[in-house]
């Protein structure tokens, strides 16, 4: 069920961790960013846009993670976009005879079968320094940075005031690093929290990848809250956060102490780098 969250500006949410899948209306159809995860949450989404006569002109994956490069046969052909680095690391990935192995891998077991791999990952690279999406509705800016992933690119619908963060300011899962592709894991994050605070003042709305929708006062409120813990990480100290811990929502199943995890991968890299502390 699509439920509006902004003017033109329809969110989808899963039964997978809460992910949210983004509308965005314009002149002769939609943006469909992050379309969705399981085969009939898609085709429902699908159904829902042929009721309301728009169809999808043009998709967006925010980054090179699977559950955001899922598509669906009946969303259509439109060209799916995301940055350079994303749909490089997209097409490195499909270039393996055996990536379907690989996805299967990091999918839950108990949904495995729901999830449609045949269309992922088909997505055009924007070049490098492409300033908004390619689209004829709302004016949609990118913010690229390397946190979480490469690639990822956050999202302001500028005429909309509304910020789909990718895989950030959640309010159920904790910052989640991308611990094996960047030299700087932390200073990255920092970094591009630093870049979404830049853009804050535009923003009433928050759609996160996973988790609530945030008003006004919640973009800036969940900043604070992902860079306190990325604080804590890097300081090995004790994140006062109730993302973390047995008190955490369904994540704590889908992935089990992430925390812990985090910070065993970094202190393994600074033995490793032999960089302080
Ligand atoms: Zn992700």
């Amino acid at each position: 069920m699509l439920r509006q969250v902004a003017e033109g500006v329809l969110i989808h949410e899963s039964e997978f961790c809460r992910s949210n899948a983004v509308v965005v209306q314009g002149r002769a159809g939609v943006l469909l960013i992050d379309p969705g995860v399981h085969d009939y949450e898609m085709a429902a989404l699908a159904n829902d846009l042929r009721e309301l006569s728009q169809p999808v002109v043009a998709g967006f994956s925010t980054h090179p993670h699977w559950d955001h490069l899922l598509w669906h046969a009946e969303l259509g052909a439109a060209p799916r976009y995301g940055t350079a680095r994303c749909a490089a690391t997209v097409r490195a990935l499909l270039s393996d005879a055996r990536w379907k192995d690989r996805v299967a891998k990091v999918i839950p077991p108990d949904i495995a079968e729901q999830i449609p791999l045949d269309l992922l990952g088909l997505i055009t690279g924007l070049p490098a320094e492409t300033a908004r999406i390619p689209w004829d509705g709302p004016q949609v800016r990118i913010i690229e940075h390397q946190a979480h992933a490469v690639g990822h690119a956050a999202l302001v619908i500028e005429e909309r005031g509304v910020l789909v963060a990718g895989d950030m300011l959640s309010d159920v899962l904790i910052p989640m690093l991308d611990l094996n592709d960047t030299a700087d894991p932390i200073e990255d994050y920092l970094t591009a929290l630093r870049l979404l605070e830049g853009a804050a003042d535009d923003v009433d709305v928050l759609v996160p990848g996973h988790g609530s929708i945030g008003g006004a006062d919640q973009v800036r409120a969940r900043i604070e809250q992902d860079r306190a813990y990325v604080h804590a990480l890097r300081d090995a100290g004790v994140p006062d956060d109730p993302r973390v811990g047995p008190s955490a929502t369904f994540g704590k199943d889908w992935l089990p102490g992430v925390h812990e995890w985090q910070l065993q991968h970094l202190a393994r890299r600074r033995e490793r780098d032999g960089t302080p502390g």
